[in-house]
């Protein structure tokens, strides 16, 4: 097999336009084969319309069938061997490593979601017998755009989290494949068409169209039949596709998950106690993947003292030491320096400490800003994401500033606090401003790294956000992508196998105020 350079529309290929473009390795500056077909406004209403014809056959798929679904796209992902692998590294500039790493997080992602809807309780099934008989639960949506965003081309992309949950819950998408990796998304969209053929799934189901322009992506979120949007990316596209799905004359939901600062505060005792490896450690999460992570450590909070000096000076001689990475591509190189540009150019900011430099293909290297609180308290940006391996050290002149600082935080994916517990007493109001703040508050660890399982929370206020009650990771995800449907006084052959008196699916259901599987009646 070869890349072919197509959009997938349904079960058909496509390339109806004559805009090209190519994608580029960011370690060489070399433009890659194969050129890629930039989708027509024809295409993506075609994808939508087959999404819109399939969803009615699709949302009553069992979960056992949605289940065998989701294991076999994991099952032809890894079944695409080196070839995924090998592209990905040329399209990312990520070491191989990073990558079957991530290839391997899809796959169980995938494999979670199966596990979900084969056992099948997410539906929220509640019944309450009596007079009226009212029952509900959950039901599909309706076609989903899904957009990826560039640092995880698999994860985060046409297999990722958004993917997998839409499927879950008997949504049909249709992708915007990321212009960064296009050849990435057409290896997996292969695996994904190669899966609804062997599982009999309507070939409607999946979609995707390429594109550099916004348009494609614009074209997706207002067409009519589009009933939710799953984006993860920056925050000025977040925020396009969120006001652009608020204008159309049926407003519908756009779960964007955006840019975050992800503070952390090391309080003092903790910094008595472990300033060395508290340097070593941040250094390595500031610049684990060259920075580029939505939960990569950019703030950072802690008391003026003797021990926060120490700390600085360790950690400058650890990001010394650091070599400049590959970035994604030139404009998140681009936008990273301006970032830095920015941030050094306020009043009252120094450059700590730099990485190493080197100037081939896309590189970025590690930085280190500090300024005193009243910099931060004064000026915004010093708030704003910086994509990138870089953070900002913020001192203060004691407890109360630090739980100013928090409460004065916007929106943030995660908070780190360490502490030992006797910091935890002291501060225990700053855990309280925190859960205001952020989507997951993390102790005496780091935010880089999500755990994909039942009760992680990958999201948070606006602006990391635009829809601060749900999640992007975690089985959780599903939700976005169902309403609750109630039913009241139906005959129980005539209800969703889910609320039928016996309970044929063994579910657990809230009956009459209490979690059960037993039948009613
Ligand atoms: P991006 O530039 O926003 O791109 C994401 C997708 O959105 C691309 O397909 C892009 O297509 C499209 N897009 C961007 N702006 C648009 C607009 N105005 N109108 C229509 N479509 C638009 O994001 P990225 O650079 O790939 O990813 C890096 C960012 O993602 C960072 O800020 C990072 O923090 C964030 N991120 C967040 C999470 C999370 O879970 N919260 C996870 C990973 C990354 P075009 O290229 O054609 O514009």
């Amino acid at each position: 097999m070869k890349l072919t350079g197509e959009n997938f529309i349904g079960n058909k290929r496509s390339s109806q336009g004559n805009e090209r473009f190519q994608a580029v390795n960011p370690a060489t500056k070399e433009l890659l084969e194969p050129l890629f077909p930039e989708a027509t406004q024809n295409e993506v209403n075609e994808a939508v319309e087959r999404a819109a014809d399939t969803f009615t056959e699709y949302s009553k798929k069992s979960g056992e069938e949605k289940a065998e679904f989701l294991e076999t796209i994991g099952d032809e992902i890894m079944a695409l061997g080196d070839n995924l692998i090998e592209r990905c590294m040329k399209e990312s500039g990520l070491p191989e490593g990073r990558l079957t790493g991530e290839r391997g997080r899809t796959v169980s992602q995938l494999k979670l979601f199966a596990d979900v809807v084969r056992e099948g309780s997410w539906v929220d099934a509640r019944i309450d017998t009596g007079e009226p008989d009212v029952r509900s639960m959950r039901k599909a949506l309706g076609p989903v755009g899904v957009f990826g965003a560039s640092n995880f081309p698999l994860a985060f992309s046409v297999a990722g989290g958004d993917t997998a949950s839409a499927l879950a819950a008997g949504c049909p998408i249709v992708v915007k494949a990321h212009p960064s990796h296009p050849g990435t998304c057409e290896w997996v969209a292969k695996a994904i068409q190669i899966a609804v053929e062997k599982t009999g799934m309507p070939e409607g189901v999946f979609s995707m169209v390429h594109g550099t322009s916004h348009e494609v992506g614009l074209a997706i979120v207002r067409h009519p039949k589009i009933k939710a949007v799953g984006f993860t990316g920056s925050y000025g596209g977040g925020k396009a596709l969120f006001d652009e799905a608020n204008k159309r004359a049926e407003p519908i939901p756009v779960y964007a998950e955006m840019g975050s600062t992800n503070p952390v505060f090391i309080l003092p005792g903790a910094l008595k106690e472990r300033k060395e490896k508290i340097a070593e450690d941040l250094a390595g999460s500031v610049s684990l993947g060259v920075g580029q992570f939505c939960t990569n450590p950019g703030l950072v909070f802690h008391e003026d003292s003797n021990d926060a000096k120490s700390f600085q000076t360790e950690l400058t001689n650890h990001v010394e030491e650091i070599s400049a990475g590959v970035m994604l591509n030139e404009g998140i190189k681009k936008n990273y320096q301006s970032g830095l540009s920015k941030l050094s150019g306020i009043q009252g900011i120094e450059v700590l400490a730099k990485g190493k430099d080197d100037e081939n293909g896309f590189r970025g290297s590690a930085a280190v800003l500090k300024a005193p609180a009243s910099v931060y308290f004064e000026n915004q940006d010093v708030e704003e994401e910086v994509f990138g391996p870089s953070t900002v050290l913020i001192s203060s002149s004691g407890k109360e500033e630090i739980l100013n600082a928090a409460k004065k935080l916007r929106g943030h994916l995660t908070a780190t606090i360490h502490g030992t517990e006797k910091d935890l007493t002291e501060y225990s109001e700053l855990i309280e401003v925190l859960e205001q703040k952020v989507g997951r508050i993390i102790f005496n660890g780091y935010p880089t790294g999500v755990r994909v399982c039942y009760a992680m929370i990958h999201g948070g206020p606006f602006p990391a956000t635009t829809d601060s009650r749900t999640t992007s990771v975690g089985t959780k995800a599903i939700e976005r992508f169902s309403r609750p449907v109630c039913y009241q006084d139906l005959p129980s052959t005539a209800l969703p196998d889910e609320l039928k008196d016996d309970n044929p699916l063994e579910i657990w259901r809230l009956v009459d105020g209490e979690f059960l599987k037993n039948s009613v009646r």
